[in-house]
């Protein structure tokens, strides 16, 4: 009998670990790895380079829709190409990151995003991270986590995370960006961030990341 495909949901607001936890769960349980932030940072990226204000809703839709969208796996993680270019680091830089949140509330563009990830179940079980896995695009999954750790914690580790890329940002502008983040990501009408249903709640301020994947991956185990 074939087995069952898993969908692990990781949720939880800007540098709670999600990456890392989900990157290490993926590893451990041989699953596929998905950043599915970093779809609406794909459309944000497409956008830009073709020129629409991230503002402009109906520009940005329009690029996202002229584009064309290929969805694969390399090195266990899902990844995908937009009219032909892979997009990695350029997602991660300062433009997108800034207009990410505010593409990130346009319907049209959670509606395709959230599509695209329900079609990665096609190549078998995930640990998907995001804001919204447990309660929209997976919400009968029984494996749904929320990652949260005090803003403090939060903001130092995405402080560590820009200087070690390189990047020169000062602590407290980090703690700014962070904060402002949140509060689009959580007051938004569409799919804001919530604890989904269900959903197993993980405070990481004073855990390892060892820590955190084993209790997941105990979780899970426990659980199947
Ligand atoms: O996780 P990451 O920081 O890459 O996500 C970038 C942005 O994409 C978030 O700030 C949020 O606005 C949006 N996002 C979302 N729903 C998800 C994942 C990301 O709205 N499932």
């Amino acid at each position: 009998m074939l087995e069952q495909v898993k969908t692990i949901a990781v949720d939880g607001p800007s540098a709670s670990g999600k990456s890392s936890v989900s990157k290490g769960v993926a590893a451990e349980l041989g699953f596929i790895y998905v950043d599915s932030g970093a779809l609406y940072r794909g459309v944000t990226w497409q956008a830009i380079r073709k020129g629409a204000d991230p503002q402009d809703a109906k520009a940005v839709v329009d690029a996202m829709h002229a584009a064309d969208w290929h969805f694969f796996v390399q090195d266990g993680a899902a990844i995908f190409s937009i009219d032909g270019d892979v997009p990695v680091q350029e997602l991660r830089e300062k433009d997108v990151r800034e207009a990410v949140a505010d593409v990130a509330v346009i319907p049209e563009v959670r509606t395709f995003v959230v599509e695209s990830l329900r079609t990665l179940k096609n190549f078998g079980s995930l640990v998907m991270e995001g804001r919204d896995i447990g309660s929209v695009v997976f919400p009968d999954s029984p494996y749904k986590f929320y990652l949260d750790a005090d803003p403090e914690e939060r903001a130092m580790r995405r402080y560590r995370e820009l200087v070690a890329a390189g990047e020169d940002e000062k602590a407290h502008e980090v703690m700014e960006s962070l904060k402002k983040r949140d509060q689009i990501d959580s007051t938004r009408k569409t799919d804001p961030l919530v604890v989904a249903p269900g959903a197993h709640k993980i405070d990481s301020t004073s855990m390892t990341l060892d820590e955190v994947i084993e209790t997941i991956v105990g979780a899970v185990k426990g659980n199947s």
